[in-house]
C-alpha cells in the first residue's frame, strides 16, 4: 500500500507527487494521460518564472521532475471507484478500469477538468488556432482583434469583460434569450462600448481561412435566419466540467460536481485530499493547480503522522 496515492498526472498531481516524495514516504500517481490539460495547450505565458512554454514541453518538464524522485507512475490508468477507509486511519481503495486495485493510507485526487465544447464544426480544427476556451490564457494574443465569447452565464460575461479591455472588438453570444450572467455583471457588460450582445443566437460554424480563424456563423433563433460574423478569436465558455463523476456517492461534491475542500485541501473524508480543477477551489489555472496540489500533499503528511505512520 501506498502511503500517499495521487489520482491525476496534471499540474496538480504532478506538485502533489514531488511534495509527497520529498517527505520519504511512497507514494504513487495514477493518470489517464500524464500532463492533463496542459498537454493539449500551445503557448503558456503565465507560469511564473517561465516567461514563454508551451504545453507538451511544460508536460516533458513535469514528467521528468517527478522521476527525480521515488514516484511510482502509473500512467494511462483511470480510477473507477474510490472506497474510503473504513476507519480514520485505515486503508483507502482505488479501483482502476483494468480491473487492478490500488491501497493507500491518505489519497489526493486531481483528475482535474474538462471544458465543455459546442461540437460544431471548425471548433476542433482551428482549437489554439483562434479558438480557445481560458480569457485569462489566451486574451493577450487576440490584443485589438475582434473576438467571440460564446455564452452568457457568468464565465461568459466575465471572459467578454475582461476581453473587452484587451481586444478591439467582443461580441457575445447567448443561445438563450436573456443571459444568465449576474445583474451586476450584465449591467457592466452592457457599458462598455466595443461590446455587442445577440441573444438567441446558435452558433452553427466557426470559420476559417489559411489554418486560422476567420469568424463565425450563427442562426438567429427567433427569424431562423443565418449570419456570418468576421473574427480572429472565439472563446467557448459554456462550462467547465469536472472529471469527477466516478466520485459521485462517495465525497461531497458541489451542485457543479467540484470536490469540495476547505482551506487545507480536505474532503468530506478523512484521509482523502483534492486539489485543482477538479475541486471548489476558483480559477482554474496552472500555478493555481500547482500550488493546491502541494498543499494537499502537505495535508496528507500532516493527516499521516497524526493517524497512521509508524
Ligand atoms: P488537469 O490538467 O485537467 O489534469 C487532470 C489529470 O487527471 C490528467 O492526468 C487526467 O488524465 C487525469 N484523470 C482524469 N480523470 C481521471 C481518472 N478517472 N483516473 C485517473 N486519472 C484521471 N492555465 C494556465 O495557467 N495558463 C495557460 O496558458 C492555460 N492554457 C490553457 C489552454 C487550454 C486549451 C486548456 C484546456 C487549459 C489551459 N489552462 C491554462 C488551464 C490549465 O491547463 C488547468 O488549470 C490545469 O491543467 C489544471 O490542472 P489539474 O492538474 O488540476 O488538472
Amino acid at each position: 500500500a501506498f502511503e500517499v496515492l495521487v489520482i491525476g498526472g496534471g499540474p496538480a498531481g504532478s506538485s502533489a507527487a514531488i511534495y509527497a516524495a520529498r517527505k520519504g514516504i511512497s507514494t504513487g500517481i495514477a493518470a489517464e494521460r500524464f500532463g492533463g490539460q496542459v498537454a493539449d495547450t500551445m503557448g503558456i505565458e503565465n507560469l511564473i518564472s517561465v516567461p514563454y512554454t508551451e504545453g507538451p514541453k511544460l508536460v516533458a518538464a513535469m514528467e521528468q521532475h517527478v522521476k527525480e524522485y521515488d514516484v511510482d507512475i502509473m500512467n494511462m490508468q483511470r480510477a473507477e471507484k474510490l472506497i474510503p477507509a473504513a476507519r480514520k486511519g485505515g486503508l483507502h481503495e482505488v479501483r482502476l478500469a483494468n480491473g487492478a486495485s490500488l491501497k493507500a493510507r491518505s489519497v489526493v485526487l486531481s483528475t482535474g477538468a474538462r471544458w465543455r465544447q459546442l461540437g460544431v464544426p471548425g471548433e476542433e480544427e482551428y482549437r489554439n488556432k483562434g479558438v480557445a476556451y481560458c480569457p485569462h490564457c489566451d486574451g493577450p494574443l487576440f490584443k485589438g482583434k475582434r473576438v467571440a465569447v460564446i455564452g452568457g452565464g457568468n464565465s461568459g460575461v466575465e471572459a467578454a469583460i475582461d476581453l473587452a479591455g484587451i481586444v478591439g472588438h467582443v461580441t457575445l453570444i447567448e443561445f438563450g434569450a436573456e443571459m444568465r450572467a449576474d445583474d451586476v455583471l450584465q449591467k457592466k457588460l452592457r457599458s462598455l462600448k466595443n461590446v455587442e450582445i445577440i441573444t438567441s443566437g446558435q452558433t452553427t460554424e466557426i470559420t476559417g481561412e489559411g489554418g486560422k480563424v476567420n469568424g463565425l456563423t450563427y442562426t438567429d433563433r427567433n427569424t431562423g435566419e443565418s449570419h456570418h460574423v468576421a473574427l480572429e478569436g472565439v472563446f467557448v465558455q459554456i462550462g467547465l466540467v469536472p472529471n469527477t463523476e466516478w466520485l459521485k456517492g462517495d465525497i461531497e461534491l458541489s451542485q457543479h460536481g467540484e470536490i469540495i475542500v476547505n482551506e487545507r485541501a480536505e474532503t468530506s473524508i478523512p484521509g482523502i485530499f483534492a486539489a485543482g480543477d477538479a475541486t471548489t477551489v476558483p480559477y482554474k489555472q496552472i500555478v493555481i493547480s500547482m500550488g493546491e496540489g502541494s498543499k494537499a500533499a502537505l495535508s496528507a503528511f500532516d493527516f499521516l503522522i497524526r493517524n497512521s505512520l509508524p
